[in-house]
């Protein structure tokens, strides 16, 4: 049976991401995300060279048709779909740093994760203004769970973010990072946060970093963010259409979306073309066409559009909301990737972040493809 190699078959991975898959054997590979802010309840999955984030802990995933079993001793582990082989794939394997533990007793997966295979991930204030209310809280996130579960601590302090990042470099050979954060509040919406954060990290190590956050009230927030050492940015506007950010995201669409244009243009005048990106969810009610215009008026303004397949989380208000389909995926991410493609606007050429990681979507494949064409 042949190892599966994702590069050529971006459906499968389409079909996978919004499906989700079974597993014979929980504990196979690193442990999966649960939890935490934005998409979650994955676990990630190499086929071949190319690593993807395959949800396992979702309403959909529990009926999925894939059934991956226990991986043999060569460490591979065989795939079904509706009992029928498809192939065989790995699980990265559990992170070193994951056993370390900080000077004050915390453990360092609490502090930061492995993402995909090389990506060290935290989430730097595990609580948000937008999560406090339920009228108020994005429907699909989650980022008050793994808190409430014990799985992480409210605070990641610059210390203890620095002490994990080293270790994750010289242990496992991590390769970028991405910093996220709740929205605090105040008008920096949580720039300040991510900049010292940023700062204590870059003092240890040199690993490129990617900052996450809501566009901040005063865009000088980009260049002190670059200032202590962001490499690349995400402002994510998660659904493009008012109706729909204001239904499943009634805090953060109180943001008009002309605030993330004027931001995204502040922000690649500091970052450049390509180093600021979006992360769009496919499957919340946006149309096809309103995904495709609003990544061509991105890809324009040179921002990234990094669109990804919705996944209904475990415990939050759309755990029972359909996830996409993988037509609905790929009548997307096949027009995106050609944008992105002919403006220039390459995973490959991010320097840190989701988009250059690329593993919760099909886009990156889709590109390779497009490029090697
Ligand atoms: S794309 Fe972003 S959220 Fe998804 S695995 Fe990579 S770093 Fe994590």
């Amino acid at each position: 049976m042949l190892e599966l190699a994702a590069n050529t078959d971006p459906d499968l991975i389409n079909d996978l991401q919004t499906k989700g898959m079974r597993l014979v054997d929980p504990r196979a590979g690193h442990e999966s995300r649960r939890g935490g802010a934005g998409p979650s309840d994955h676990k990630a999955v190499s086929f071949g060279d190319t690593t993807v984030m395959v949800p396992v802990h979702t309403a959909p995933a529990f009926e999925s048709p894939y059934l991956v079993e226990a991986p043999t001793a060569d460490g591979l582990a065989r795939v079904t779909k509706d009992g029928a082989d498809i192939g065989r794939v790995r699980f990265p394997g559990r992170p070193r740093f994951y056993d370390l533990t900080t000077a004050d007793g915390i453990p360092y997966n609490k502090i930061a994760v492995l993402h995909s295979r090389d990506v060290l991930a935290t989430t730097i204030l595990q609580t948000c203004i937008r999560y406090e209310s339920r009228k108020k809280t994005c429907q699909f996130c989650s980022i008050g769970q793994s808190l409430a579960a014990g799985r992480t601590v409210a605070h990641k302090t610059p210390e203890q973010l620095a002490e994990v990042a080293k270790a994750a470099v010289e242990l496992d050979g991590v390769k970028h990072m991405v910093m996220t954060t709740g929205t605090p509040p105040g008008r920096d919406r949580g720039a300040a946060v991510l900049a010292e954060s940023a700062r204590a990290v870059k003092a240890v190590v040199d690993l490129p970093i990617q900052v996450q956050c809501e566009p901040p009230e005063d865009d000088v927030w980009h260049q002190r963010m670059k200032d202590a050492g962001a490499d690349a940015l995400g402002m994510h506007l998660e659904a493009v259409t008012q109706e729909v950010r204001e239904r499943i995201m009634p805090g953060k669409a109180s943001v008009p979306l002309e605030k993330y244009f004027s931001s995204f243009e502040a922000a690649v005048r500091v970052f450049g073309r390509g180093q600021v990106s979006t992360y769009i969810l496919a499957g919340l009610g946006d149309t096809r066409d309103a995904i495709v215009e609003m990544s061509a008026r991105l890809v324009a303004m040179g921002v990234y559009p990094f669109v990804v397949p919705f996944v209904p989380i475990s415990g939050t208000p759309l755990e029972s909301h359909p996830a996409p389909d993988s037509d609905f995926m790929a009548s997307i991410l096949e027009p995106v990737s050609k944008l992105v493609v002919d403006g220039g606007l390459k995973a490959s050429d991010i320097k840190a972040g989701c988009g250059k990681c690329g593993a919760c979507s099909a886009l990156s494949i889709y590109e390779k493809l497009r490029i090697k064409a």
